[in-house]
């Protein structure tokens, strides 16, 4: 069984938000460039709230979603933010299973 190698590093930062359908497993990690505070979201999740308000959609550079969050970090109040493609460390080998099952991989 093979699978799709992951983006490459360098590469990640102009991934569009659509990349990440071909890597199960995949969320938008939202960073804090002032304290480190980071959070991952689901990118389905991101996509559909981006579709909604009209501000891009499965095109949009992951990169750019981070000038579309308004609100202010729950850690340092600052509003500096990056976002990027990351692959939660937490996430174990049976869930990339399972989700390569329920997308019909
Ligand atoms: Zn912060």
């Amino acid at each position: 069984m093979t699978r799709d190698k992951p983006l490459s590093a360098a590469k990640l930062p102009f991934a569009k938000l659509e990349d990440a359908r071909r890597y199960p497993g995949y969320v938008v990690m939202l960073g804090c460039t002032i304290c480190t505070y980071a959070k991952g979201y689901m990118v389905e999740k991101i996509i559909l709230r981006l579709g909604e308000t009209g501000a891009g959609g499965f095109q949009t550079p992951v990169a750019d979603v981070a000038k579309m969050v308004k609100r202010v970090c729950p850690n340092c109040k600052g509003r500096d933010w990056i976002t990027q493609f990351a692959y939660p460390a937490q996430l174990l080998e049976r869930d990339l299973k399972r989700m390569k099952v329920r997308d019909g991989r």
